[in-house]
């Protein structure tokens, strides 16, 4: 994506007047929620918003089954992640697609994020920087739709749901979790702290598409648009760790 977005999490930023984003923090201008708490998470980039033809893909690919959409996505999401690489550490890079529960796998037949990540690391050229891993980090939990939830229950209902089977394929190691749609970024937190919990270095997140919401990157006031409930939930996950 193009434009102005926070560096940290890509929420699409308004900057007043006529002020550009390199003229704000030296472009590297943060939400107000990423100026109040870090997310868990270095950084999340998207290829695109979550609309148009880009959400048709992702629909035919989850909704259809139509498998050779999630190479068209993985190919257009390698080349969001090349651009990410530069801020990466040197090193292998483990890419571990966020887990379906088993019975959701089963009635969709496959786990949409872990077809888009192997047609991603196909295209990443240079062999041994990105390791995909899957199955080490799982859902076993079954959760509803995250629909209409507020960011609180949204959290509450993802609690428990991710786990590492296997914590010493995370140690010390940096990881890229790739999903095919970042909402509200629920879903990408609780599995970077699953993943840090479990001994990961770092966690950096890459998904084909995401749903924007204008953010006003004004540090002074909060704007309106800032919902207190997001603030409060992320503030609440920094107190527990
Ligand atoms: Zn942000």
């Amino acid at each position: 994506m193009t434009g102005s977005y926070c560096i940290v999490c890509g929420q699409v930023l308004h900057f007043p007047g006529s002020l550009n984003r390199d003229e704000v923090d030296g472009g590297e201008a943060r939400c107000l929620l990423c100026q109040r708490v870090d997310p868990p998470f270095e950084r999340a980039v998207a290829y695109g918003s979550y609309e148009g033809g880009l959400r048709d893909l992702i629909h035919l690919l989850k909704f259809q089954q139509v498998r050779p959409a999630a190479n068209v996505l993985g190919r257009v999401l390698a080349g969001t992640i090349a651009s990410m690489e530069k801020v990466m550490p040197v090193g292998t890079i483990v890419v571990v697609p966020v887990p379906l529960h088993r019975n959701k796998k089963a009635q969709r037949g496959f786990n949409q994020a872990e077809m888009i990540a192997r047609g991603a690391v196909k295209q990443l050229s240079r062999p041994k920087r990105f390791d995909l891993l899957t199955g080490v980090l799982v859902r076993r939990r079954e959760t509803g739709s995250q629909i209409g939830l507020t960011s609180h229950q949204r959290r509450e209902n993802l609690r428990g749901a991710f786990a590492v089977s296997d914590p010493t394929r995370m140690l010390n190691r940096d990881i890229l979790l790739i999903d095919d749609v970042f909402t509200t970024g629920t879903t990408a937190s609780e599995c970077a702290r699953v993943l840090l919990r479990a001994g990961a270095a770092r966690v950096w997140v890459a998904t084909v598409a995401r749903t924007l919401k204008i953010a006003d990157v004004r540090i002074s006031a909060l704007p309106e648009d800032l919902s207190e409930q997001d603030s409060e939930d992320r503030l609440g996950v920094a107190a527990q760790g």
